[in-house]
């Protein structure tokens, strides 16, 4: 599931390949993506104009459309943006945004669980999904991380996927900054005392950056990084060797290491 890295991932996708060129025409192929706004109304705000810059938001990436205001995608579970001038573009691609130079921008989709939406303000947009402050934003400092995580019910591991408290972290990078920081994913997060609650924060921006720079690709995160090695049966701790063990925490299955992630 697209997290915070994927996402710049492709806001920088986009950056280099979609900006500033005249589009031709939108077609939706699937209205079943769209949010609030219609096909005929994207096609309206859309047609002759142009991308002009990218903004990411936790799990979202908004795209302003010159004089008109910003398209608003969401991933869902397997979303992916695709550029290209292939004659027939990928499969399950749902919307396509075509290009003046044959090129086009294909929102794929196989599970539409995603949404293409438009807003004319990207602060009432984040305010109507009700989003929390974006995890790598200057603002959460490990003060105010402490303060929202502190006081959050329930356990660690869910307070960190609570889009409202904090946007961008979901269950493959919350399951690496538990471990990093060698914290119990069921840890009750107004429990943690406040050096390790500064721990997290510290793992926190640690991995979003490490996971940045491996292009959200999980081969490609530094040694000693759990994220290569969860999903496997047989997979082991890459710390101590030990078999990585699985539990349920908000309805996802939770990776950790039993002997390294002690902290309660
Ligand atoms: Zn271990």
């Amino acid at each position: 599931m697209p997290e915070l890295p994927d996402v710049q991932v492709y806001k920088e996708y986009l950056d280099a390949t979609s900006l500033h060129q005249r589009i031709a025409g939108v077609d939706v192929r699937r209205d079943e993506v769209l949010g609030e706004v219609s096909a005929r109304s994207l096609q309206q705000r859309l047609t002759g104009r142009a991308l002009e810059l990218t903004r990411r938001h936790g799990k979202h990436l908004l795209v302003r459309v010159s004089d008109q205001g910003w398209l608003a995608f969401h991933f869902g579970m397997t979303a992916y943006p695709d550029y290209s001038s292939a004659k027939d573009p990928p499969e399950h691609t749902r919307v396509l945004f075509r290009f003046d130079n044959g090129f086009h921008l294909a929102y794929v989709s196989q599970r539409m669980i995603g949404k293409v939406d438009w807003t004319d303000d990207p602060g009432e947009f984040i305010t109507q999904q009700r989003l929390g402050v974006d995890a790598l934003d200057d603002a959460l400092d490990a003060k105010r991380f402490r303060e929202l995580i502190g006081r959050k019910r329930g356990s660690i591991k869910s307070a960190l996927m609570n889009q409202e408290t904090i946007a961008g972290l979901g269950n493959i990078y919350t399951d690496e900054i538990l471990f990093q920081a060698g914290v119990h994913p069921r840890a009750a997060a107004s429990d943690i005392d406040p050096p390790t609650l500064t721990e997290i924060h510290r793992q926190m921006q640690r991995v979003l950056r490490s996971a940045i720079k491996a292009r959200a690709q999980p081969e490609r995160m530094p040694k000693g990084f759990l994220t290569p090695h969860r999903g496997a049966d047989d997979a082991a701790c890459p710390r101590c060797g030990k078999p990585l063990e699985k539990l349920k925490v908000s309805g996802r299955t939770a990776y950790f290491c039993p002997k390294c992630q002690t902290k309660e």
